[in-house]
């Protein structure tokens, strides 16, 4: 097996794009040790990601108006800590906290966690509540993508050979709350067999002025149903509100069965934590988290 360490993006996009699906980009490589261990891939070349010396702000965590860039290269511990994420975005800096171990936090990365599209990650529910995007570099160029679509199915996102994904882009919203759960069924260290990630804008007298829910862990991809949480804008953010979306999330999300919990299993926790979470909002609107 080929291993390169290119130290420009070009030269790393035209090593994708040359060995097409026979290469494998490594960020933190948390992810890719483990497929290569397990015998799940076989790829040719191994493309580092960890030496670009010409991609600005790749090891950044940097505030722009209204959004907060995350660099390809900031890990999750580093995202766990920042003062500016955990303060504009609390959910995130909790999801990443959150992640595995310390050990496995330290390598790797919020952008390599997004490209590996496992359902049964804990940021990308974040991600997709807030309508964050990927910021892709490839040989047709640059583009954004919101990770609502950029995440696809299992392990599947829409990253073509070459393309390189430099920069997560999540817009902070103000005088919002914010939360991330996570539920775990077998051990404190374990994957969410069930997250939650809420995000409300509430006016005086507790209404709502903007609500966002999403799912992970239960489906290929997080699931966010604006169709539900919208039709709540200038009701009252209480526990009957509360158990409505969680009622709904339930009644319209089918979960997978996997040895974290069964579909039924699933659907039972998703009605709870999601019931729990908007409870929580409720009580701490005012603040940002
Ligand atoms: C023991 C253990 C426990 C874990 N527990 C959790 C957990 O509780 N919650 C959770 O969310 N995750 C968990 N993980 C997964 C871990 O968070 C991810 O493996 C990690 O975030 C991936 O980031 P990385 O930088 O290490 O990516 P890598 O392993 O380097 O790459 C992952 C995938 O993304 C691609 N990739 C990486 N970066 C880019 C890029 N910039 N552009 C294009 N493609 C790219 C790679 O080609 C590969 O397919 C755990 C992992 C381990 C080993």
């Amino acid at each position: 097996m080929q291993y390169e360490r290119p130290r420009a993006l070009d030269e790393a996009i035209a090593l994708g794009a040359e060995f097409d699906f026979e290469a494998k980009y490594v960020a933190g490589g948390t992810a890719v040790v483990l497929m290569l261990q397990q015998g799940l891939i076989d790829p040719t070349v191994l493309i580092d990601l960890g030496h670009l010396e010409d991609v600005p702000g790749i090891t950044a965590i940097e505030q722009r108006d209204d959004l907060i860039r995350v660099g390809a290269g900031v890990s999750l511990t580093e995202v766990a800590r920042a003062p500016v994420i955990r303060e504009w975005l609390p959910d995130l800096a909790r999801a990443a906290a959150l992640v595995g171990n310390v050990r496995v936090r330290n390598a790797a990365t919020l952008c390599g966690n997004a490209a590996e599209a496992d359902h049964s990650s804990d940021p990308p529910a974040v991600l997709v509540n807030r309508g964050a995007e990927v910021v892709v570099v490839g040989p047709n160029g640059e583009r954004r993508e919101p990770v609502e679509s950029f995440l696809v199915d299992f392990l599947t996102t829409t990253l073509a050979p070459g393309e390189i994904v430099v920069a997560l882009e999540v817009p902070v919203t103000e005088d919002s709350t914010a939360r991330y759960t996570k539920f775990r069924s077998r051990s404190t260290e374990d994957r969410p067999c069930v997250s939650v990630a809420s995000l409300a804008v509430v006016g005086p007298q507790r209404t709502i002025d903007s609500l966002h829910v999403t799912v992970g862990a239960t489906t290929p991809r997080p699931v966010r149903l604006d169709e539900v949480t919208t039709a709540l804008v200038g009701r009252v953010l209480d526990r009957t509100t509360a158990a409505e979306v969680a009622s709904s999330y339930r009644a319209h999300i089918e979960p997978v069965s996997d040895s974290r919990g069964s579909a039924w299993y699933r659907s039972e926790v998703i009605e709870v934590e999601v019931r729990r979470s908007l409870e929580a909002l409720a009580e701490s609107h005012g603040g940002r988290s």
